[in-house]
């Protein structure tokens, strides 16, 4: 393991081979689920490039040096990073090339082009990469192209698909594979992100390997509605009103924009696809086992339906007088 991330040597022996070749590139973008450890990353291995104690060829940091200790505090004057704020939903031009007041005097685009105050390059880390507009793009396009010299800069994103060609094209690609579930799991626990271990193991088998996705499905609310629904369905006959009624409340209390509505449901559909998952594994033949894939099937139609922008609550009463009539 590299300096202490999961998951990512691979990743670690490319930038391990491109520093001793000396080819570090100007532009990276690093694309991969959310909550893999992308941003820690970069910043890792803006460590490296920082630390005074190891050779500038190698992928390694010290850990003491004046650089390392400023790195690890969170407080490197070299290390600038823009990620979406609080209530945005996109990085804002002034983030990049300052305020109408200070255009191109302030900003990580001036930033970057000053001289480092204690390494011997600059490192940029622009988070939330999927969220650039043209605008946004267009403003970076200079730096990227005409790049300051020794500097770095690292786009995080999601994929590559949702960056917009012109950073694309301008940018060394840099893919971070999911963690595996037992790697979730296991983070989910020692970092206290969970009530338990056992809605660890739930989550993250779950998780599509994402960390944030783990832990938004740990929440509390989506684990009580979780069990609501699952007692609903294990009664002989299911009152599908009920049902229906009971996720709605549950999908409508995630926010008022349909984004968080969508999420919430999605992750929802999915623990009760897995608690027919268990039970099929518990009974895999006869007429259990052929009810149990009818539900499963029934709740992924309608997690494609949510994806593909469906009226929410036709959905969710439509899923829930399927499940009672399987
Ligand atoms: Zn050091």
């Amino acid at each position: 393991m590299w300096m202490d991330i999961v998951g990512h040597d691979q990743v670690a022996s490319r930038f391990s081979h491109v520093l001793r070749e000396c080819r570090l590139a100007g532009t990276y973008l690093f694309v991969g689920p959310g909550g893999v450890g992308k941003r820690l990353f970069a910043k890792r291995l803006a460590q490296c490039l920082f630390c005074s104690s190891s050779a500038h060829n190698e992928l390694a940091a010290c850990g003491h040096c004046e650089s390392c200790r400023l790195m690890l505090a969170g407080n490197h004057p070299d290390l600038l990073e823009v990620g979406l704020k609080a209530d945005k939903r996109t990085l804002e031009l002034e983030q990049l090339v300052g305020d109408r007041e200070h255009r191109n005097r302030q900003g990580l685009c001036h930033d970057i082009s000053l001289k480092p105050y204690l390494a011997s390059r600059r490192v940029a880390i622009i988070d939330h990469a999927d969220t650039l507009t043209t605008a946004t793009a267009n403003a970076l396009l200079k730096t990227l192209e005409e790049p300051p010299p020794a500097s770095l800069i690292v786009l995080v994103g999601t994929s590559e698909s949702r960056q917009l060609p012109t950073i694309r094209s301008r940018s060394q690609v840099v893919r971070f594979a999911p963690l595996d579930a037992g790697e979730v799991e296991r983070l989910l626990v020692e970092n206290d992100l969970v009530t338990g271990p056992d809605v660890a193991r739930s989550v993250a088998e779950l998780a599509d390997g994402s960390l944030d996705q783990a832990v938004a499905m740990a929440s509390q609310e989506l684990w009580q509605a979780h069990i609501a629904s699952v007692e609903l369905l294990d009664k002989p006959t299911i009152d599908s009103v009920r049902l229906a009624e009971l996720v709605s409340q549950f999908t409508n209390a995630a926010g008022k924009e349909a984004g968080p509505r969508r999420t919430a449901l999605i992750a929802l559909l999915g623990l009760v696809a897995r608690h027919y998952r268990q039970q099929l594994r518990a009974n895999p033949h006869g007429s259990v086992a052929r009810m149990s894939i009818r539900r499963i099937d029934r709740c992924l139609e309608a997690e494609y339906q949510v994806d593909r922008n469906a009226h929410l609550q036709t959905v969710v009463q439509s899923w829930a007088d399927d499940l009672a009539r399987a």
